[in-house]
């Protein structure tokens, strides 16, 4: 039954996109966020999802914070931020942001697994998934319960210990085959908020050189930019308010590439 319903959500889906990354903190969530509102506001119907279990940050960043969810009988409807933009986390479901998620490994399957089957988005061009982090059970249910067509976008910054990290997330997605639409290097440079010119802080150019290696596309670099840690913090998503800014163009220019990629991999982009 339940797998019934979980399959008759997903066809109304154009394409799933799989935000994920080899561990916590690179920015994973911000860039789900962000590349959720922008394809938003290039006129797409778009769901926003997050099923990071441990810890939940979309809706700290899409400023939902705090907001609460009740199931209707099995409905779970996702609050709509805008006519075509619904957000949906486990986090309107816990009891409090603090409360320690403590499920194990077989019961986070079905948690994840009723999480995905009750969820009404109705039809969706997109939706942005923020994955749990790494290469273990829960990032392996959500992307086999998705179903096709999925697509990854792989986040890392450019230091050695996460650009390993990052290899065994491409592995992890050829090994289920699931099709890698790109590698995002997110804070690769620091852009000034004086003058907006990118300075290279540490050494750059470690996810390029992974995407060329491991035979994946590069989508591109985005600066760190103190704004958009401001803008995660007050709940409004940095593409939104900034979209001057370096690191927002860096970004624009990130999603027409995954628009691109994943209109090719059979996504029809279109309701
Ligand atoms: P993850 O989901 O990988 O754990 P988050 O998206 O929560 O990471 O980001 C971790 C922190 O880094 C947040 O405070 C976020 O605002 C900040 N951050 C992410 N990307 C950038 C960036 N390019 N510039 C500045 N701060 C960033």
């Amino acid at each position: 039954m339940e797998q019934i319903m979980l399959e008759g959500r997903m066809r109304d889906i154009g394409m799933k996109l799989l935000v994920l990354s080899g561990k916590g903190g690179v920015g994973k969530s911000t860039v789900a966020a962000n590349l959720a509102v922008a394809l938003a506001m290039e006129g797409r119907k778009v769901g926003l999802l997050d099923v990071d279990v441990h810890g939940p940050s979309i809706p700290r960043l899409m400023g939902l914070e705090g907001q609460r969810i009740e199931a209707d009988g099995l409905e779970l409807r996702p609050l709509e931020v805008a006519e075509n933009l619904k957000v949906m986390s486990i986090g309107f479901l816990l009891e409090s942001a603090e409360a320690p998620v403590i499920w194990r490994g077989p019961m986070k399957y079905s948690v994840i697994k009723q999480f995905l089957a009750n969820v009404d988005w109705g039809r969706l061009d997109y939706l942005v998934i923020d994955s749990p982090p790494g290469t273990g059970d829960e990032p392996l249910a959500v992307a086999q319960l998705v179903g096709q067509p999925a697509a990854a976008v792989i986040v890392t910054t450019p230091q050695d210990l996460a650009i390993a990290d990052v290899r065994r997330s491409v592995s992890f997605c050829k090994a289920i085959g699931l099709p890698v639409l790109g590698i995002i290097e997110n804070m690769s440079g620091l852009a000034c908020p004086h003058c907006g010119q990118v300075v290279d802080l540490f050494k750059g150019g470690g996810g390029e050189k992974l995407a060329s290696e491991m035979h994946v596309p590069f989508l591109g670099r985005l600066p760190i930019d103190p704004a958009m840690v401001t803008a995660g913090d007050s709940g409004q998503p940095f593409i939104h308010r900034h979209s001057e800014t370096p690191a927002a163009k860096a970004f624009s220019t990130i999603v027409a590439h995954i628009v691109e990629a994943s209109s090719s991999g059979g996504a029809t982009g279109e309701s």
